[in-house]
């Protein structure tokens, strides 16, 4: 089975409230899948779904090749939500202990993996802290800590790295990567689009209740692309006057510039040499998510709050 999850027409209406309409989509075994949208696009009430905290009004979840169970499915699952869930006055170690037997593990095993990610996070010294005792980086490092001590097979993380200094941030990202490589699928939903550009390899992007983009980072980029190309060397202003390309920028040496009808690189290229302009690099300039979203979701209200965010 290639997908870990299938989404199939899942709708969820409160009142008139569209939050998810009639959604489907895939997500491959192994891969880190960014759920992207700007605020009330419904990306938490679809992974409430997910999660089995919501039933679909309509529509099926397909899980590991078989109909979601609310019951026994969410086993299986970590979760990290926006809003973080920790006991405040509980120990930290009891606490992890706790969780991760809440999810199937038995005392002992539990305390043995509590221990080893303590260990490889350097937390050892804060087993016997309550987590209210903790900043708001640690108890996010806790949080992913609970999130994947029991092996789920898929893992939801809601913006993991607010609130992480670049250190601990990169220590989260390097062991996602690390859950991924060794076969657990992940869920990743953030308004970052940086963050996505480098952590995920497949991406759905929600507006109003509906899916609006979906496919590899990659292929999102190429069917946005805009034929903007770069060339950096020893440029002037008259270098410009063609009509082979349109100028987009032109700053210290950097010319950004987009090819006319017809035009191919290698004629721009060309006509640079003809000038003896020493070229430096040239390359084709792929959009960013960031642009591509803002584009996407333009015109609209949450298009404006997208933008104040990313
Ligand atoms: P954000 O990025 O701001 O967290 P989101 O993409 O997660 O947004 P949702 O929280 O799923 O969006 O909300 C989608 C829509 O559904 C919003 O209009 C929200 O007001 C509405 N909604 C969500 N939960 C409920 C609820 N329990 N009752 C009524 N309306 C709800």
């Amino acid at each position: 089975m290639a997908n870990l999850l299938e989404l199939q027409n899942l709708k969820k209406y409160f009142a008139t409230q569209k939050a998810v309409d009639d959604i489907s989509f895939s997500i491959p075994r192994g891969s880190i899948f960014g759920l992207l949208g700007p605020n009330g696009a419904g990306k938490t009430t679809l992974l409430r779904m997910i999660t089995g905290i919501f039933y679909p009004d309509s529509g099926q979840i397909i899980f590991n090749g078989k109909k979601f169970d609310p019951m026994l499915d969410p086993q299986n699952i970590g979760y990290m939500p926006e809003e973080r869930g920790l006991y405040k006055k509980m120990k930290i170690g009891e606490q992890a202990v706790y969780l991760a037997q809440l999810k199937g593990l038995k005392a002992s095993e539990a305390t043995q993996r509590a221990k080893e990610w303590f260990g490889k996070f350097e937390m050892q010294s804060w087993w016997n802290k309550k987590v209210e005792d903790l900043s708001k980086g640690m108890s996010q490092k806790l949080q992913f800590v609970t999130t994947v001590m029991h092996h789920p097979s898929l893992i939801i993380l809601d913006e993991p790295f607010s609130g992480l200094d670049p250190v601990n941030a990169n220590l989260i990202k390097e062991e996602i990567f690390k859950l991924a490589e060794n076969g657990s699928t992940i869920i990743f939903s953030t308004h970052r689009m940086e963050q996505v550009e480098e952590i995920c390899r497949n991406i759905v992007l929600m507006n109003k209740g509906q899916k609006i983009l979906d496919g590899t980072v990659q292929q999102v980029k190429n069917d946005f692309k805009d034929n903007i190309y770069e060339l950096k060397g020893q440029l002037l202003a008259e270098h410009t006057l063609t009509s082979l390309f349109e100028v987009v920028s032109l700053n210290n040496g950097s010319l950004r510039l987009r090819l006319g009808q017809g035009t191919k690189p290698n004629d721009v290229l060309q006509y640079f040499i003809n000038q003896q302009v020493e070229i430096n690099s040239f390359h084709e300039v792929l959009p960013s998510l960031n642009d591509i979203f803002i584009k996407q979701v333009e015109g609209t209200a949450n298009a404006r709050q997208f933008q104040n965010i990313s």
